[in-house]
């Protein structure tokens, strides 16, 4: 199993991309993602991206140097006269160190912003901070979602030790609100027993209010065989006592061995009592416990059809329904 829980700066190459917007389907519902990097440096224990068939997930970045170019080829013959809002990223952080050294996030960003593609930008990281007027130029077209899953410096240590502390990124989310552009929380994952006390729950709520965040939304953990094998360790890493016992017979109910690539939903009877707290929380701080419908599907400006009303509308693909 990869080792995350390190220090250890990881091996960044260079590849080529044959491609680089690609169809994202999550729960039904249809969009498209465009992922610069492949590999993350933040070093989440739960993250959803480390497939088996990607072991070095954590410690080989690769940046894909030819990325703007691949995407701007690929605007430019887009074949329909619309495009749908562009994920970045999916299955990396687009903000993660690496982004210093080889800047594709944000000329992927540029190449969007000039074909007219509406994006959300997904982060855990305080580097967005370099592209404040970036985004502000296209703050009508984008939404920045942070995901902020704990204010515990002792807990973001063990759970994703290659992120900065969630004061910095509350710091970095105040910037971006105070430009006018809107931003969201997404409290992703909820960690049972190690994040989801009503005291963690209100600390993030607390901040989230006091960095100017319009939209906040939440959910739990889900388990995989390789994500369940990383919870163990951090379970025994901050002292979780019967914390393996109650995962397996009370929160996810299941047996070992779990299937490849089977994921485990926390029951509903645990979730919803730390969901509708969060909701309650937030509405009572008069933000909203959901993800704005802004983002709408647009003509796409190439040579042959910059001339479209961009106001043009079609069916909307949401945050909400990525999630
Ligand atoms: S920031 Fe996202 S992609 Fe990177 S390790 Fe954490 S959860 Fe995975």
């Amino acid at each position: 199993m990869d080792t995350w829980y390190c220090n250890r700066a990881p091996d960044i190459v260079t590849k080529d991309s044959k491609s680089m917007i690609h169809p994202f389907i999550v729960k039904g519902y249809k969009g498209l993602t465009v992922n610069p990097y492949q590999g993350c440096q933040h070093r989440c224990g739960y993250c959803y991206a480390t497939y088996e068939w990607s072991p070095q997930f954590y410690d080989k970045i690769y940046a894909k140097s030819n990325a703007p170019e691949v995407l701007e080829n690929q605007l430019k013959s887009w074949k329909s006269k619309t495009i749908k809002p562009v994920m970045v990223s999916s299955a990396t952080d687009p903000y993660q160190p690496a982004e210093i050294r080889y800047g594709l996030t944000r000329k992927c960003v540029e190449v969007l912003q000039k074909y007219n593609v509406p994006y959300y930008i997904f982060t855990k990281s305080t580097i967005i901070s370099r592209d404040l007027e970036l985004h502000k130029r296209y703050k009508n077209n984008c939404f920045l979602v942070w995901s902020v899953t704990t204010c515990s410096e002792k807990i973001r240590r063990v759970i994703e030790p290659g992120t900065p502390p969630a004061n910095s990124m509350f710091s970095a989310i105040r910037k971006f609100t105070r430009s006018g552009i809107r931003c969201g929380v997404n409290v992703d994952p909820i960690l049972p027993l190690i994040t989801d006390s009503e005291e963690d729950i209100e600390s993030i709520v607390d901040s989230c209010n006091r960095s100017g965040v319009d939209y906040v939304f939440g959910a739990f953990l889900r388990l995989r065989v390789d994500i369940w094998e990383r919870m163990q360790i951090i379970l025994k890493l901050l002292g979780v006592d019967n914390g393996l016992d109650i995962y397996r017979k009370t929160i996810y109910k299941f047996t070992e061995p779990l299937k490849p690539c089977y994921n485990i939903a926390a029951s509903v009877c645990y979730s919803s009592k730390v969901l509708q707290h969060l909701k309650g929380k937030v509405l009572e701080k008069g933000m909203l416990f959901d993800f704005p419908e802004f983002l709408e599907e647009r003509h796409i400006k190439t040579s042959k059809n910059n001339h479209h009303n961009i106001n043009d509308t079609k069916r909307q693909v949401t945050l909400a329904r990525y999630m």
